[in-house]
Order: C-alpha cells, then sequence, then structure tokens
C-alpha cells in the first residue's frame, strides 16, 4: 500500500515550506504572539485556518470531542482544554477566545444515543454537552438547536473560569460563541444582546457582543434561562 502520507510530508517539506520559510524563521526568532484561543470540535471538516484566513502564529488552537470546556474545579481529572486555556490566557494573553461548534456535529448527536461500553471516557466527556441536549424525539432541528446551546453553554462555562471572567470584565478579552454550518460554508455568530446565532454575513461583529458591567448578569442570566427554560 503507498504511504500517502509521507508523500505529503515531502511535499510540505519542498513545497510550501520554502515559500514561508521567513515567517517560521520570525516565529521561531521572536516566539508565537496569537491573539485568539480558538476552541473548536475535531470534527474533521472544521478547518479553523479556511474559515478565519489565518496563517502560522495566528491561533492558538485547542480541539476536542464537541469543542467542550471543562469545568475550572478540575473535577474530571486531568484536562487538555483546561490547560490550553489557563495557558493561552495567563501567557500568551490572548484576547479574543471562541469557541466553535458545528452543523451534523457527531458528538451532539451522541447525546441522544446509547455510547459504547468500551467508550467510557467518551460517555464521561460528553457529559459536559449533557446540558444542551433537548427532552424531545431527536430531529434535524434539535439537533441544529442542541449544538448551538451546546456552544453557548461553554461560554458559560468560561465565565466560570476566574481569570477569563476578571479578564471579560475588563475588556481584555473578548468571548466568540461561534456555529459553523458546514453546508453553507458560512460562520454563525452569537450574540448576547439578542441570545441568538447571527450569520456572519449579516452580524455586525464576531463576538458575542461589548461587555457592559451593569447587564452582563442580565446576558448571561438570559443565555441561562434560554438553556434551562421554565
Ligand atoms: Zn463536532
Amino acid at each position: 500500500m503507498p504511504d500517502e502520507l509521507i508523500a505529503r510530508l515531502r511535499r510540505f517539506h519542498d513545497d510550501y515550506f520554502p515559500q514561508h520559510q521567513a515567517r517560521f524563521r520570525d516565529l521561531v526568532d521572536h516566539g508565537q504572539h496569537p491573539t485568539t484561543l480558538f476552541i473548536g470540535c475535531s470534527d474533521s471538516r472544521l478547518v479553523p485556518y479556511l474559515l478565519t484566513g489565518t496563517g502560522p502564529g495566528e491561533l492558538f488552537i485547542v480541539r476536542n470531542v464537541g469543542a467542550l470546556v471543562p469545568p475550572y474545579d478540575g473535577s474530571h481529572g486531568h484536562h487538555g482544554t483546561t490547560a490550553a486555556i489557563e495557558f493561552a490566557v495567563l501567557n500568551l494573553k490572548v484576547t479574543r477566545i471562541v469557541v466553535c461548534g458545528h452543523s451534523h456535529c457527531g458528538a451532539m448527536k451522541a447525546l441522544y444515543e446509547e455510547i459504547s461500553p468500551e467508550a467510557p471516557n467518551l460517555a464521561r466527556w460528553l457529559d459536559l454537552a449533557r446540558e444542551a441536549a433537548l427532552p424531545v424525539q431527536v430531529s434535524p432541528e434539535a439537533l441544529r438547536r442542541t449544538e448551538q446551546r451546546a456552544v453557548v453553554l461553554q461560554l458559560e462555562r468560561l465565565m466560570d473560569y476566574p481569570m477569563v471572567r476578571s479578564r471579560v470584565e475588563a475588556g481584555q478579552i473578548t468571548l466568540h460563541g461561534w456555529y459553523y454550518v458546514i453546508e453553507d460554508g458560512e460562520v454563525h455568530v452569537f450574540d448576547v444582546r439578542n441570545g441568538g446565532f447571527v450569520p456572519a454575513s449579516r452580524s455586525e461583529h464576531s463576538g458575542t457582543g461589548p461587555y457592559a458591567p451593569a447587564d452582563s448578569e442580565a446576558c448571561f442570566n438570559e443565555i441561562d434561562t434560554r438553556l434551562h427554560p421554565g
């Protein structure tokens, strides 16, 4: 069987790298200074660099099944995602945190299905999105809503990280809840003020909205109400 990957590795080194060598040299000499932490689902159809038109040194990326944010209290044990958030905020001093979910997410669909007993870690991991699931028969519409609710749930959980909350409140970090619709090639942006997702083509900004101390609690309470109606 031909080893397709070795051919690709050689192509990167021989074709791509020479054209961008100076950029990589600069990133080595002066270190990385990405301004955005991108928390995205591992799904192969989600390609952060393509969506944002970014290249080397611009995104600090952590991806996992479902684009989920573990609770700050560390109760779930070792967490690469939590470590990445701490590093990005405290060391890299990023100014934006993006949480990016997407349509047709296998993780969100799995919330409505039986998980194999051979995947106890996956089952436990998905608990982080369980609150986003709806008590309804699964349908394309229910899945879409679940996928979007999961993004908002992770933003809420991010605000439980003291070092994130204090910086958001101080205006040093903006939060961005994104929902990528694969079939449309468009990201929908969560807007705190209207409590919904707006297509990027119609959105005035890429973030959840300007933080205002006076109405922040109301905003996040409103999200909470939407997540836990009644
Ligand atoms: Zn996914």
